[in-house]
């Protein structure tokens, strides 16, 4: 620590009580270690309470999320490898410990959103919940289904660019496999902190999964809704690119599970918090169609 004026705990940004995406008390300080490869503006942000009970860490434009019942924790994705260090220093901050880690939760096996996950397993001992469809994805996380080639986005999208460079430094092609997933079933309620609602949502996956939050009146929406495209760079409600999407026809019909949910927030894998719905969330994004 450097001791500096302004320096944060656990070297990044660090918001709290950010209902309504004002964000007071913010702290910030210099990263020292290799987030500071996630790039400018790009430096580890942590959102505490972005709704009640649930913390955003967000590192090289992956979020993860930390959800907090009676002291316990649940970890939902896990980003890249090196997200492992900031969950960490994330975990102090938030006055945890990985002790109170009790399960880790995978809206998909996306080599974005299975980062530290085999770290995880094997340290902490935790369980990692995840649909059974994502159980192979997982255990070779390069080999995903996807409708367009991959090369032709940053040519196409050059805004994307600093995305997948900033992925791509904090780790995200050094993703090892993960087996021994616990499945989780469509509709079923996790007995996990935080208690989510599994919500079917394939099309960007074959077992992709949002998870409903009733307490908190919101959704996490992985990849199968973000507000933020890693493969264009685009910004509002969408699915992702057919860069890294299986089925985007499938994926348009899943947006109806997410409006169904009739979440007041949804709190997407890529982008900020949308509030105004998951109706009208899911609206944007199917008027947006594929890319
Ligand atoms: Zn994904
Ligand atoms: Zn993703």
């Amino acid at each position: 620590m450097s001791g500096l004026p302004g320096a944060a705990e656990g070297g990044f940004h660090t918001l709290r009580d950010g209902a309504g995406g004002r964000g007071n008390a913010m702290v910030q300080s210099t990263p020292r270690t290799s987030e500071a490869a996630a790039g400018p503006g790009k430096r580890p942000k942590l959102r505490c309470h972005v709704v009640p009970g649930v913390h955003r860490l967000e590192h090289a434009y992956v979020n993860c999320y930390v959800l907090e019942e009676a002291g316990a924790l649940t970890i939902v994705d896990t980003a890249h490898p090196s997200t492992w260090s900031v969950m960490l220093r994330a975990l102090t901050a938030l006055g945890r410990t990985p002790a109170d880690v009790r399960a880790i939760v995978l809206t998909h096996a996306h080599f974005d959103h299975l980062g530290f996950a085999r770290r995880a397993q094997m340290e902490w001992g935790v369980p990692i919940l995840a649909h059974v469809e994502e159980q192979e994805l997982a255990a070779h996380p390069y080999s995903y289904a996807h409708e367009n080639p991959r090369l032709i986005y940053p040519v196409q999208h050059p805004k994307a660019i600093p995305a997948l460079f900033g992925m791509v430094r904090a780790g995200a092609l050094r993703v090892k496999g993960v087996t021994g997933l616990e499945p989780m079933r469509p509709g079923e309620v996790l007995d996990v902190p935080g208690h989510p609602r599994v919500v079917f949502t394939p099309g960007h996956t074959f077992g992709h999964c949002a998870l409903q939050l009733a307490a908190a009146d919101a959704v996490l929406s992985g990849d199968a809704l973000v507000t933020f495209n890693p493969y264009t760079g685009g910004e509002g409600p969408q699915i992702v690119s057919g860069a890294a999407t299986a089925d985007s026809a499938k994926a348009l019909e899943s947006l109806a599970a997410l409006a169904e949910t009739r979440a007041s927030v949804v709190l997407p894998g890529h982008g900020r918090e949308w509030r105004d719905g998951a109706g009208a969330a899911a609206s944007v994004a199917l008027a947006a169609g594929p890319s």
